[in-house]
């Protein structure tokens, strides 16, 4: 946060994050492996992928996020809440530390904007995010979500809270928290790029995000229930 890369609101987020996980295990459950497999084999699919980034992605999975933008070439576009002076650039170069070479959403004199929304994550880049048919969101404000949906995009989300308007409003959404689900998303890639393209569309296809959803809720159920505790036991038995 000193560093400009995270913004103040940014730890708060990443607090309510800590909440879900801990409710949810702290592990990648079947669901989000569920939801893993589906959301790649859409951004192998697609035309136009793209990846947005905001400070609490760039600090907390840097290598892998570029990593994963290589082996889906999907691009990486900064996109902010907070655009203080110099944020950018921050992320920026904790992005090119890790090996990115290509980042958009950079250049102010290029951005277009989104007129559905009214916040600064309006402005999209017209290589990136504007003309891309699957967006990747990691931990997103439902605001823009909803956004992107009306403006026709597929969105793939990645946010530990379940009922977030983010994770309801999502084609597909991974219920887990983003430094688990990157490299479980990287073996996914390389795994799922050996299958034939009619074998991607049949997992997007079985595939049902509400189902996903409902399933995450149980287990959230199913853990606390589990919990050996006495206090637990007594309350939920
Ligand atoms: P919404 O606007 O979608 O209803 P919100 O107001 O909580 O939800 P944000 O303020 O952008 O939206 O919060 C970001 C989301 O990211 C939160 O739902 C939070 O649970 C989630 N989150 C925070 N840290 C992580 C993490 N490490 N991995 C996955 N998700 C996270």
């Amino acid at each position: 946060m000193k560093n400009l890369i995270v913004a103040e609101a940014g730890l708060i987020a990443h607090g309510r994050g800590e909440c879900f996980d801990y409710i949810l295990g702290e592990k990648t459950n079947k669901a989000a492996k569920a939801a893993i497999k589906a959301a790649i084999a859409m951004l192998l699919l697609a035309h136009s992928p793209i990846i947005s980034v905001n400070g609490n992605v760039a600090v907390l999975v840097p290598n892998q996020i570029v990593q994963l933008s290589y082996l889906l070439n999907a691009p990486l576009e900064i996109n902010l809440f907070y655009r203080k002076e110099g944020r950018i650039d921050a992320i920026r170069k904790v992005l090119e530390k890790a090996g990115a070479r290509q980042i958009l959403g950079i250049d102010e004199s290029k951005m277009v904007e989104i007129k559905e929304l009214s916040s600064n994550r309006r402005k999209v880049d017209p290589e990136g995010i504007k003309n891309a048919d699957v967006v990747l969101v990691p931990l997103e404000d439902g605001d823009r979500t909803e956004a992107l949906k009306r403006i026709g995009k597929k969105i793939i989300a990645i946010d530990l809270n379940p009922i977030s308007r983010t994770s309801l409003w999502a084609d597909i959404t991974i219920i887990d928290n983003i430094v688990r689900a990157i490299p479980e998303m990287i073996r996914a890639t390389k795994e799922l790029k050996q299958l034939e393209k009619k074998d991607l569309i049949k997992l997007i296809e079985k595939y049902n995000n509400t189902k996903n959803i409902k399933r995450t809720l149980d287990l959230i159920t199913k853990y606390i229930k589990n919990q050996k505790r006495k206090p637990f036991k007594k309350i939920y038995s």
